[in-house]
């Protein structure tokens, strides 16, 4: 069995303040994080035994998880065991990097969120650069606040140019888009409008909930983040015969780690083995479409 588990532990805290986030600042006592680190561990043992399978994680912690010795060594571990395709991440990008020579980083993915309130530009260009030199695929990316707009265009000059810029959609109407808003992000980011799109989803085949879960610290298992009906627990015996084809009960599905996986969308072909860290298979930017298939394994 193929099967792709986004982890969302109890960890909650952030190193960033960004003022839209109710994670910022937010510190979280001892007490917690030893429980997310316990949490990490048994799911980390439940991979190990999944031996039969072929299993990919994606961590997509509330709040930044790499600023924790226990996920860089999860990742790590992750990416030494056979059946583990892909190992990936959401983060900040501000934690040390020393921690990727112990990866087998062909297997590791990054997805890096750049927030120009919390870091200079150079030094997200610096981590993205150490990411390049350790051949780690890894997406670059920034929220799509208005104020936000010369700072995308200017990261996205001084990226290198086969390194993915995305930008991701401010839709609970904090920030109305102008038409001229949405071209100046297109531009930036070709697949801007896939992401300013809730897509319709409701009655929709997904693969949410038959090769795609997301677990939570306690080992409960849903479809994906965004519809809290549990389908039981990742460690109960019985569990994989939850597994199974559901349609969406929701109406619309808005964000990138859960509409990839609607199949009428096709962006399995976008994005192919590059669908967790974000990175497409085909260069969209820079001058349109070019298949950067010599670079495909490094972003
Ligand atoms: S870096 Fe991410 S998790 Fe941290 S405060 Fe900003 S948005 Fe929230
Ligand atoms: S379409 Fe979105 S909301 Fe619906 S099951 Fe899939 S990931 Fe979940």
């Amino acid at each position: 069995m193929k099967l792709t588990v986004l982890y969302r532990g109890p960890l909650s805290g952030c190193n960033y303040g960004c003022e839209y986030c109710p994670f910022g600042k937010w510190k979280q006592s001892e007490e917690e994080l030893t429980k997310d680190r316990a949490d990490l561990e048994r799911f980390l043992q439940w991979v190990e035994s999944r031996t039969q399978d072929t299993v990919s994680v994606f961590f997509t912690p509330w709040g930044e998880a790499l600023i924790w010795p226990w996920y860089q060594q999860a990742l790590a571990r992750l990416t030494h065991l056979p059946h583990v395709e892909r190992a990936a991440v959401q983060t900040n990008l501000s934690c040390r990097l020393d921690w990727l020579t112990e990866c087998r980083t062909e297997k590791l993915g990054i997805w890096a969120t750049y927030h120009p309130e919390w870091m200079k530009r150079s030094r997200f260009l610096a981590q993205c650069e150490r990411l390049s030199e350790h051949g780690v695929r890894h997406s670059a990316g920034m929220v799509g606040f208005r104020r936000f707009a010369d700072e995308a265009e200017a990261l996205r000059r001084e990226l290198p140019e086969d390194t993915y810029l995305w930008i991701n959609a401010v839709k609970d109407g904090l920030d109305a888009y102008t038409p001229e808003d949405v071209e100046r992000f297109t531009r930036i980011d070709p697949l801007f409008p896939v992401n300013n799109t809730r897509h319709p989803s409701r009655g929709r085949a997904c693969r949410g909930g038959e090769s795609v879960l997301s677990v939570d610290g306690d080992g409960t298992a849903y479809r994906c983040h965004f519809i809290k009906e549990p389908l039981g627990n990742l460690y109960a015996p019985d569990f994989d015969a939850a597994l199974k084809p559901r349609p969406c009960s929701k109406d619309t599905c808005g964000c990138h780690i859960g509409y990839v996986h609607l199949e009428y969308l096709e962006l399995d072909r976008v994005f192919g083995s590059g669908l967790l860290e974000r990175v497409p298979t085909t260069r969209l930017w820079s001058g349109g479409l070019q298949r950067s298939a010599s670079r495909s394994s490094q972003s």
